[in-house]
């Protein structure tokens, strides 16, 4: 996970998100069955504007495991704390509450979330502060030498965005070869390029 800056909420949703999750809270009151969609806003519904907007923010990446580009089209919009809590219906719109993420990370993640996760965007996170990049393995370690309750933030993030299960290192790995040669050839690299920017950063 690489650190990001989020921008100002669109004019459209500063001015709208409380109405809408409003609503929603209530929809889900009424009918605990009720499934979230995305309201609209000028004919459109609001997840094609804000998809552009999240996505821009990291640059293509996902704002959790930073793989890039999104090949499937299967990027979509996480809800940090779950829409299906009802302590969050009310901010299931809330700009702060929302976030550019792959498939495979929302799959990991589904409805989990705990007051521990870190934040990519959270101006106290940096990759460098909670982890090390194992380069033999790709996996990502927690950094040994780091307060206790920083290791249990860096564990639950970890394991809720699964980093290191299945397919995660190896993807990590062929990316880094790839670096690797872009190097050894002398191209010139663009990080934006590459996913895992943080495995790069660290070298
Ligand atoms: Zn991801």
């Amino acid at each position: 996970m690489r650190r990001y800056t989020r921008e100002a909420s669109p004019d459209f949703l500063t001015t709208r998100w409380e109405q809408w999750g409003e609503r929603y809270k209530n929809n889900r009151i009424r009918s605990y069955g009720f499934v979230f969609k995305w309201p609209t806003f000028q004919g459109k519904k609001i997840n094609t504007l804000l998809e552009p907007a999240l996505s821009n923010q990291t640059d293509g990446h996902c704002s959790f495991c930073d793989t890039y580009p999104d090949r499937g089209k299967e990027y979509s919009i996480d809800h940090f704390k779950p829409k299906s809590n009802p302590e969050y219906y009310n901010i299931v719109c809330q700009w702060e509450n929302l976030y550019i993420c792959c498939h495979n990370c929302q799959r990991s993640k589904v409805e989990q979330f705990n007051e521990n996760i870190l934040r990519p965007d959270s101006e106290e996170y940096s990759f460098e502060d909670y982890y090390i990049y194992n380069y033999s393995t790709h996996e990502i370690d927690i950094r040994p030498d780091i307060s206790d309750s920083k290791k249990i933030k860096a564990l639950a993030t970890r394991e809720i965005f699964g980093f290191n299960h299945g397919e995660n290192p190896k993807a990590r790995e062929i990316s880094f070869d790839r670096y690797r040669g872009k190097i050894s050839l002398g191209e010139t690299i663009e990080i934006n390029d590459f996913p895992y920017r943080y495995a790069i950063e660290m070298l």
